[in-house]
């Protein structure tokens, strides 16, 4: 097992990538802490981790509020004993995401407070825990959009993962020496409800597709592979680096720096 004696709190843990790499961890023999603003999908996924023979609580919490965030990392440590790896991957993308003159600026506000400000908060008060711990590994959930314009646009979405990525570079700088890694999972287009809900027809979906290689969307289950190797020590020379899993999208648009 790749994660043995390793406690990891994963956010946006009741959906999508982090359900998965919740229940991928717990089978590699992480403790899990699912965290998540919907509590009872999160119970769910704690349940069926426990369930099946694995570690798992669940913790309701929005990542966009400093209380929230601290008390998640304190529950933790409070159940597990300490934090090695900290999955900050909660996001959103609304409906009304889309340009400039669309945007509104409620959109705006609430997408930076959870995809930007939700990873600052995760550090903020994560940071402490891993350092408690002797290190530890930050994966941040980030984008390809981060890296080339989208077709259908949604700025809000845009700039906050932008945002995630040069932060996450930063920390990595900043704590390499007390041995905790900060690296940006950027995935492609997924099919998940985030990305489904938004291209909610045929045609925005085919104009997504159209751009990907592999002519089809990633799953929550290939990130969540990602997220593993990102987590154990598999990685430990690894840090401030993108890891790009998205079906070749960025090596077709993206031109070498
Ligand atoms: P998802 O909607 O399936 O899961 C996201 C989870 O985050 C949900 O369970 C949701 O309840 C939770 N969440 C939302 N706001 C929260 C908050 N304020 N506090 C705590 N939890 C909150 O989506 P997903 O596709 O698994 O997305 C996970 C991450 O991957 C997101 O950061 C997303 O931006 C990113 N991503 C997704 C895609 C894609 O195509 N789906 C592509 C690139 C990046």
């Amino acid at each position: 097992m790749r994660l043995t004696n390793k406690v990891a709190l994963i956010t946006g843990g009741a959906s999508g990538i982090g359900k998965e790499s919740a229940e991928l961890f717990a089978r590699e023999g992480a403790n899990v802490v699912v965290v998540d603003v919907h509590e009872e999908p999160s119970r769910n996924v704690a349940e069926s981790i426990r369930a099946a023979g694995g570690q798992a609580i669940a913790v309701g919490a929005d990542v966009s509020r400093s209380d929230d965030c601290r008390r998640m990392v304190e529950e933790t440590e409070r159940r597990f004993g300490r934090l090695d790896i900290l999955f900050n991957n909660a996001g959103i993308m609304l409906g009304d995401d889309d340009d400039a003159e669309r945007t509104s600026e409620a959109t705006w506000h609430k997408t930076l407070a959870v995809n930007l400000t939700g990873v600052f908060l995760g550090c903020k008060y994560g940071i402490p825990a891993l350092r408690r711990a002797g290190g530890g590994s930050i994966i941040n959930t980030a984008s390809f959009v981060a890296r080339l314009g989208a077709a259908t646009p949604q700025l809000a979405y845009t700039a906050s993962k932008g945002g995630v990525l040069a932060m996450s570079r930063e920390l990595a700088v900043i704590h390499a020496r007390e041995r905790i890694r900060v690296n940006a999972l950027s995935p492609g287009p997924l099919h998940t409800e985030l990305l489904m809900k938004f291209l909610n027809t045929d045609e925005k979906k085919q104009r997504r597709l159209v751009h990907i290689p592999m002519g089809r969307f990633g799953l929550a289950r290939e990130m969540a592979q990602a997220a593993l190797f990102l987590a154990s020590d598999e990685s430990s020379f690894m840090t401030g680096a993108e890891f790009l899993v998205d079906g070749g999208i960025t090596a077709a648009y993206v031109t070498p720096e």
